[in-house]
C-alpha cells in the first residue's frame, strides 16, 4: 500500500510543481493589478459633468442664468481646434450655451483686445475662454489680462492667479482645478506626502504646486517644484510619493526615476510617430507609461486621464461665472 502511493506521488509531483508555478503567476499578477489603479479621467469626468447638468437645469427651472461660454480661436491649429471643439461639444451636452469665435491669423493685437472687450461687456456671456497659443504678433498676456476676471473660467488672469495664491475663492487654472477634482474623487489625501511637480508653466506647473502646497484638502503637500534648470532631477523625483509631469516632452518620466508605489499624474499631451496606426501618430504622454504603470499605487493614463479633467475645471468655472451677479439680470 505505502509503495503504491509513493509511487502515486511520484507521478503527481510534476504536475503539482506546474500547478503550484501557476498559481504564483496567477497570484503575481493579480498583485499586480491589485497594486496599481489607474486614474480613470473618463470616469470620474461623466460623474462631474451629470452633476453639472443636473445644476444647470435646476438654475435654468429656478429662472436662472443657462452657463454661456465664449471661445475665441486664432487661427487653424489642429490641436487647438480639437481642444476648442471638445469644449464647444462639452457645452452643449451639459445644458450650457457657447459661442465660438473664429480669427484669421492675421487679426490684428487691438482687434482682437476689441473682441474680448465686447464679451466683457455682454451680459449674456458668463466665461470667456481664449485658446492659446496665439499668433507670434499677438501678446498672449495682453489678451489675458483683458478678460474680465469675473468671466476667467480659464483661471488664468493675474487676479485669478493672485487670489489663487492667497488662497481667496476665485476661478482655478483649469488644468490643476482638474487634477485636485480627480485626486478628491479617488480620495487620495496629499497631506504629508513629498510631491514632485515637474514643470513651471503658468498654466500647469505653478498653479499645480500651490494648490497641492495650500491649506486645504486636497492639499497639505509638501512640494518641490521643478524645471530645465533642476539638478538631479532623478534624484529628487526617485524620492517623490507623488509626481505631477507637465513637461511637454514624450516618455520623459522613466522607471528609473519612479519609486514604488508612487501616484503619477501625467498632463504631457504629445503626438508621436506609429507606423501601426492608420492615423501614422498617436498621443502620448509626458511619462513612459508602459515601465512607469507597474510600479505605481495610482497613474493618470494619456488620452483619457488629466485631459478630460482639464474640461471638467473649464466647466464648473463656467457654471459658477454664471451664478454672479451680472447687471442685467440685477
Ligand atoms: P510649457 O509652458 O512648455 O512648460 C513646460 C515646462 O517643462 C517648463 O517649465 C520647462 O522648464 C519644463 N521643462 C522642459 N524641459 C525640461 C527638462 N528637461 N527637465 C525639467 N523640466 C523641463 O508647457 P505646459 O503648457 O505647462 O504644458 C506641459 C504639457 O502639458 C504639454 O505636453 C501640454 O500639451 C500639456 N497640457 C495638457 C493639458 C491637459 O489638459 N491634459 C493642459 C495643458 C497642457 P523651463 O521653465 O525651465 O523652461
Amino acid at each position: 500500500m505505502v509503495s503504491v502511493s509513493a509511487k502515486l506521488q511520484e507521478q503527481l509531483y510534476p504536475q503539482f510543481k506546474l500547478l503550484l508555478c501557476f498559481s504564483i503567476i496567477i497570484l503575481s499578477f493579480n498583485q499586480y493589478l491589485c497594486a496599481m489603479q489607474i486614474l480613470d479621467g473618463i470616469l470620474v469626468s461623466e460623474h462631474i459633468k451629470a452633476q453639472l447638468k443636473t445644476e444647470a437645469a435646476q438654475l435654468k427651472a429656478k429662472g436662472g442664468k443657462i452657463p454661456h461660454l465664449a471661445a475665441i480661436l486664432v487661427g487653424n491649429n489642429p490641436a487647438s481646434e480639437a481642444y476648442v471643439g471638445n469644449k464647444v461639444k462639452t457645452c452643449a451636452e451639459l445644458g450650457f450655451n457657447s459661442t465660438l469665435l473664429r480669427f484669421d491669423p492675421s487679426i490684428s493685437e487691438k482687434d482682437l483686445v476689441d473682441q474680448v472687450k465686447k464679451l466683457n461687456e455682454d451680459d449674456d456671456v458668463d466665461g470667456i475662454l481664449v485658446q492659446l497659443p496665439l499668433p507670434d504678433h499677438i501678446s498672449g498676456d495682453l489678451i489675458i489680462n483683458t478678460i474680465d476676471p469675473a468671466k476667467d473660467v480659464d483661471g488664468f488672469h493675474p487676479i485669478s492667479q493672485g487670489k489663487m495664491m492667497l488662497g481667496q475663492p476665485t476661478f482655478l487654472p483649469a488644468t490643476p482645478y482638474g487634477i485636485m477634482l480627480m485626486l478628491e474623487h479617488y480620495n487620495i489625501d496629499v497631506a504629508g506626502m513629498n510631491c514632485v511637480v515637474i514643470g513651471r508653466s503658468n498654466i500647469v506647473g505653478t498653479p499645480m504646486t500651490i494648490l497641492l502646497s495650500r491649506n486645504g484638502k486636497p492639499g497639505n503637500a509638501t512640494v518641490t517644484l521643478c524645471h530645465s534648470r533642476t539638478r538631479n532631477l532623478k534624484e529628487i523625483t526617485q524620492k517623490a510619493d507623488l509626481i505631477v509631469a507637465a513637461i511637454g516632452r514624450p516618455k520623459f518620466v522613466t522607471a528609473d526615476m519612479v519609486r514604488e508605489g508612487a501616484i503619477i499624474i501625467d498632463v504631457g499631451i504629445n503626438r508621436i510617430d506609429d507606423a501601426t496606426r492608420k492615423s501614422g501618430s498617436r498621443l502620448v504622454g509626458d511619462v513612459d507609461y508602459d515601465n512607469v504603470a507597474p510600479l505605481c499605487s495610482y497613474i493618470t493614463p494619456v488620452p483619457k486621464g488629466v485631459g478630460p479633467m482639464t474640461i471638467c475645471g473649464l466647466m464648473k468655472n463656467t457654471l459658477e461665472a454664471a451664478k454672479l451677479p451680472k447687471s442685467k439680470y440685477n
